[in-house]
């Protein structure tokens, strides 16, 4: 069900060369993940990426797991 007042964004390492955390994308091609954000939010770093800049773990490093 989708809550009023909220929208889908691109993850900013969609594209990862104008991303500030771009070293942080899954790949080169960049991350693919859409998230649903308060309306009011320009920009957002999916969870994946988030996590992924916090532990420090760039897109050479450790695999992931689905
Ligand atoms: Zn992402």
């Amino acid at each position: 069900m989708m809550k009023r007042g909220t929208k889908k964004l691109k993850c900013m390492n969609w594209d990862p060369e104008t991303s500030k955390w771009g070293e942080y994308a899954p790949d080169e091609i960049g991350c693919r993940e859409i998230v649903e954000v308060d309306s009011k939010t320009e920009k957002v770093l999916c969870w994946r990426c988030t996590s992924r800049s916090v532990t420090g773990v760039n897109k050479f490093g450790g695999a992931t797991h689905e």
